[in-house]
């Protein structure tokens, strides 16, 4: 790979950071026997010591949501919501030091976790903050029941009436990815305290730091200790497994990849506890003829450079009407080559570091790069930019010894001409798009959806007949017409096949923090005239 050096600038006078980050446990932080740092993507140098959790200390997190949820689930749903709401806006008012402390941590640049992540985050807890009387209110009533014939006399009207509450499930774990740390923690902690759960929350291995914050920051709005636990994992990934499997949590709710999802499923059925799987993708764009080419650009950038690629609804295989491919390449390439990569803590870069886990630095760099030599060897593949690493000076290094940090890498743009190249079928999770041409509608929705994944799916076209048309057809959880990557709080988000099920987001997640009780009101006489005296 070519090599291009660029300044970084020195990090450590920039650090909003603490020396050390304990887990959050029952309203405060706990310490931990052992702990483990933290490196920073940026610079490959460790930036703090984080939490390296054990079976006790899940044991005492899961323990201390066991003993708030009594209180919290019967806490009035309108005093839910204001802590919710609180939690926002000390959210917004540390933006600027939660998303330093994001970029610092997952490498991803400032100018998107200030604008994006942590604001996103805020917009969860308000909406559910929001959320939380109302989904209160909403069970179904039932009145005047006829008994059917199996339970009763028939056609015999009863002076009776149902209704249905829905009432929180108790300890709930959320296990989180790393691309935008704070956000994939919002959006499973909101819903779960908006409707009554407590949790414990254990975010990534390779991102601990803002979702620690987390913890903090609910028990200053006044959330009860235990409602939030949070626990950094341990570098040997046990800590995740021993959540899952742990007997008194009730539901899961998982971000990660589809390997892990399925053994997470495996280990929830043991005690038929819920899940909810949102999963890895390799998501389609369609580009017909008739589509503004500087908004198809515009999107296919949005849905694949942000977060250096690691977002897993990025619409990495963008396909191309071919009376236009051309000219999309062309401005793709111009507008692509311009992207500024390197320090993620400066506000002028628009693309950042590539994650670092701490047990082999090298090792989501190794990967991503794999892929694109493996293209490149492809003969069914061309590759038309990009695709080399960036080595970035740091002025102290490492450990203070001076050298390059961190691994970035130029975005890189694949023309392929086959749907089964590696390329084309396997979730890279970097800043790798494969563009591909097609002639008619129906094709390219049936290679659309030609795909074991369902995650995300885009289409750009002026035709709004044909905009329906295809959004109804493609086999996608989430469908974007002519934009990419748009997540609203209000509606829902999660995927189709092996992308997963349920969803995040919206009332249908909040449906999913929740279990439905019947009940059923008898004012008269019982009826057991089947046995007479
Ligand atoms: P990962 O599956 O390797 O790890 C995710 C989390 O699971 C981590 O916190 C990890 O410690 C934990 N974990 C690992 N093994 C476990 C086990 N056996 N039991 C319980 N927990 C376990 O994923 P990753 O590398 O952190 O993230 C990248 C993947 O996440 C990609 O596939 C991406 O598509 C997916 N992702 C999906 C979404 C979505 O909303 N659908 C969002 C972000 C990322």
């Amino acid at each position: 790979m070519l090599s291009h050096p660029l300044r970084l600038r020195r990090l450590s006078s920039l650090l909003p950071l603490r020396a050390a980050y304990p887990n959050y446990i029952n309203g405060g932080p706990s310490p931990t026997a052992e702990t483990a740092p933290t490196f920073s993507p940026g610079t490959g140098c460790a930036v703090a010591e984080v939490a390296a959790s054990s079976r006790a200390d899940v044991d005492a997190a899961v323990a201390a949501a066991k003993a708030a949820f009594p209180v919290w689930s019967a806490t009035s749903a309108a005093e839910r919501g204001r802590v919710l709401f609180e939690a926002a806006r000390i959210m917004k008012e540390r933006n600027g030091e939660l998303a330093m402390v994001e970029t610092i941590d997952a490498g991803s640049v400032v100018s998107e976790t200030t604008t994006a992540h942590i604001l996103g985050a805020a917009d969860a807890f308000e909406y559910y903050a929001g959320v939380a009387k109302t989904h209160a209110s909403m069970g179904e009533f039932y009145g005047g029941a006829q008994q059917s014939a199996g339970a009763g006399p028939a056609g015999k009207t009863m002076d009776t009436f149902s209704y249905t509450a829905r009432e929180p499930l108790g300890v709930c774990a959320g296990i989180g990815a790393w691309n935008y740390p704070l956000l994939v923690a919002a959006w499973k902690v909101a819903p779960a305290l908006a409707a009554g759960n407590t949790m414990v929350y254990k975010p990534s291995e390779f991102t601990p730091l803002t979702s620690l914050l987390l913890g903090e920051i609910l028990a200053e709005a006044g959330a009860p200790p235990g409602v939030l636990n949070v626990v950094a994992g341990h570098p040997d990934r046990s800590t995740g497994p021993l959540l899952a499997g742990h007997p008194d949590v009730k539901k899961i709710s998982f971000t990660g990849s589809t390997a892990v999802g399925q053994v997470i499923v495996r280990e929830a059925a043991r005690s038929l506890k819920k899940v909810t799987m949102e999963l890895g993708g390799k998501s389609p764009m369609i580009v017909f003829e008739d589509a503004d080419i500087e908004n198809a650009v515009g999107a296919a950038m949005n849905g694949n450079w942000y977060t250096q690629g690691a977002v897993c609804s990025n619409c990495t295989r963008v396909f191309v009407h071919s009376s236009i491919k051309e000219k999309f390449l062309a401005r793709l390439v111009e507008r692509t080559s311009k992207i500024k990569i390197g320090d993620p803590t400066d506000p002028e870069m628009q693309m950042g570091a590539l994650i670092m886990p701490p047990d082999v630095p090298s090792g989501h760099f190794d990967r991503v790069a794999g892929f694109i030599e493996r293209a490149k060897a492809d003969p069914s593949n061309t590759l038309i930019y990009g695709g080399e690493r960036v080595t970035v000076d740091v002025p102290d290094g490492p450990a203070g010894k001076g050298g390059s940090g961190g691994y970035y890498v130029r975005p890189a743009i694949f023309d392929c001409s086959s749907d089964d190249a590696e390329i084309v079928t396997d979730e890279v999770f970097g800043p790798v798009m494969s563009v591909l041409t097609f002639e008619d509608e129906d094709e390219a929705v049936r290679r659309a959806n030609a795909s074991p994944y369902g995650l995300g799916a885009g289409l750009m076209t002026k035709d709004l007949s044909r905009a329906h048309r295809v959004a109804a057809q493609l086999q996608s959880g989430n469908v974007w017409v002519n934009d990419y990557n748009i997540s609203l709080s209000e509606m829902p988000f999660g995927g189709y096949n092996m992308s997963g099920y349920g969803r995040e987001l919206s009332l249908h997640s909040m449906d999913s923090y929740t279990q439905i009780k019947h009940v059923y009101v008898n004012l008269g006489d019982v009826d057991s005239s089947l046995y007479p005296e």
